[in-house]
């Protein structure tokens, strides 16, 4: 292996082009290849405003870098749209040190080793002795570049989840998929009149779906005919609402957005289903007819249970009806796509899609905060502003529980690890479908992921900034 370890990193979103500048000026050799523009994934949703300021999208390292270099950063304390969150990342491409180091438009279609196989070296460190083996494909003739150590950044955007029941795709899915939205539509903005008067179906209580659903019933008003159909398949918490709330949320953004949620269930142009299932799908060239299932409350299903001798819950206390809509929109989530790791021994988790050791630690944490899979979260409580004497008065006037739950931190280097050596999955891809990723987990991981590269456990470009 050349002394200097050649670095690559495949996709430039927030993460992956956070990670070329990290190890650019850390005086490494890295290069990254990115399948469409810089910042391509947030770009397709650049209509949708994040729900974490600016302080939280941008790390200590770029930040000091675009200042030195006489950019004005915009308040840390205000939010950004995901194009201008995408103009912010596309800047750093002009740092210098990653000049000559970013390939735009170049995808990398196979990632494997230089004549070793998946099943060589089982678990075995000697994978490393021969070098990862990229096939880039783009615009050009395709051709290979190899290098010693690889992070995939490439994100979940690309592969949205089925919304069918099950997770699989329903009947008729696929011959509809090109009618159907899998990704956010911009309700206020170049696709109003699709939306406008017209009746949609939103599958799903993600963020997404709060974004989307909140989008529409803000045409309610100037467009009074303007319907959603709702559709959960999850029940509804004991508090009644779809989203439940996080405690004591650090992030007044995310907080409203659940509390407007919830609120929507209650206008009568919304009619709100939990526990209801999508089992087909057809369109008659004008509009789509949708046969949903509604699986019965808990209450009803041990009734039918006992009164039928049926142990299968199943098959119990289903009820189909059909809808007549404009639109469906499937907010049912993204995972991750295994392409890139189908010649590299990647562990991954059977529940989460995710990095095994990585999908272990959140399992374990969402638990612990009580939140859940899928909306689990890794943020470190905000220290209070206050001295010292107001923060220990602080700490003692609330719960262990509750201060517990803020200790959860995910930054443990070790979580990064597979059995391929020199390979990590960093950003929203290393969380698999749980939609709990936030940027701030991804530069904690950048971070980590320079410690194991460079083998110095304390090194940090960010100078214990995000500790
Ligand atoms: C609507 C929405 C709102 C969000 N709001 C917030 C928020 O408020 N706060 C927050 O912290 N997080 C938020 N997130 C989550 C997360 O921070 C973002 O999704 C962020 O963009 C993740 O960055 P990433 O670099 O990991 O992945 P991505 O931004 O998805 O970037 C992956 C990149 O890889 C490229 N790529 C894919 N495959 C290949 C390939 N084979 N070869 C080369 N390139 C490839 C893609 O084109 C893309 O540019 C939000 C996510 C969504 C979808």
């Amino acid at each position: 292996m050349p002394e200097q370890k050649r670095i690559a990193i495949i996709g430039g979103g927030p993460i992956g082009m956070e990670a070329a500048l990290y190890g650019a000026c850390a005086g490494l050799d890295v290069r990254l290849y990115e399948r469409g523009r810089i910042a391509e994934n947030v770009r397709q949703w650049g209509h949708i405003r994040f729900f974490t300021e600016w302080k939280r999208n941008r790390s200590p390292l770029a930040s000091r870098l675009l200042t030195e270099r006489g950019f004005e950063l915009p308040d840390g304390e205000t939010t950004s749209s995901g194009n201008e969150l995408a103009d912010y990342v596309l800047r750093l491409t002009t740092l210098e040190p990653l000049r000559g180091r970013i390939y735009p438009q170049t995808e990398v279609l196979r990632l494997t080793r230089e004549r070793c196989l998946k099943s060589d070296f089982i678990n075995d460190p000697r994978r490393a002795d021969f070098p990862f083996r990229l096939l880039l494909g783009g615009a050009f003739q395709e051709k290979v570049h190899h290098a010693d150590v690889v992070l995939d950044a490439t994100g979940v955007y690309g592969t949205p989840n089925w919304l069918g029941n099950g997770g699989a795709p329903c009947i008729g899915e696929i011959a509809n998929q090109k009618r159907i939205d899998y990704h956010l539509p911009d309700v206020l903005g170049r696709e109003r009149a699709r939306f406008a008067n017209r009746h949609t179906l939103v599958v799903g209580s993600g963020h997404s779906a709060a974004g989307t659903l909140l989008a529409i019933a803000d045409l309610f008003e100037e467009f009074p005919e303007t319907r959603i159909t709702w559709a959960v398949r999850r029940e509804v918490p004991p508090h009644g609402y779809p989203y439940t709330l996080v405690p004591d949320d650090p992030n007044p953004n995310r907080d409203a957005l659940h509390r407007r949620a919830n609120e929507l269930t209650e206008r009568h142009n919304v009619d709100f289903h939990p526990r209801t299932v999508v089992d087909a799908i057809a369109h008659n060239g004008k509009n789509f007819r949708v046969t949903l299932s509604n699986f019965g409350t808990p209450d009803a299903i041990a009734q039918t249970q006992s009164a039928t001798q049926d142990t299968s819950v199943a098959d119990v206390a289903a009820e189909s009806w059909t809808i007549e809509c404009d639109n469906v929109v499937a907010h049912t989530g993204f995972g991750p796509d295994h392409t890139l790791w189908s010649e590299v021994q990647a562990h991954i988790h059977p529940a989460t899609d995710g990095p095994y050791r990585l999908a272990e630690k959140l399992i374990h944490n969402n638990a612990h905060s009580g939140v859940g899979l899928s909306t689990g979260y890794a943020e470190k409580r905000p220290r209070p502003k206050a001295d010292a004497e107001d923060e220990v008065n602080q700490s003692e006037s609330e719960p262990q529980e509750v201060q517990d739950r803020w200790q959860i931190v995910v930054g443990d280097p070790q979580l990064l690890l597979h059995p391929e050596p020199n390979f990590y999955v960093l950003g929203i891809k290393s969380y698999g479908r749980d939609a709990g990723f936030l940027m701030q987990n991804g530069f904690r991981q950048v971070r980590d992921a320079y410690k194991l590269i460079t083998g110095d456990e304390k090194f940090d470009l960010y100078e214990g900034a995000l500790d």
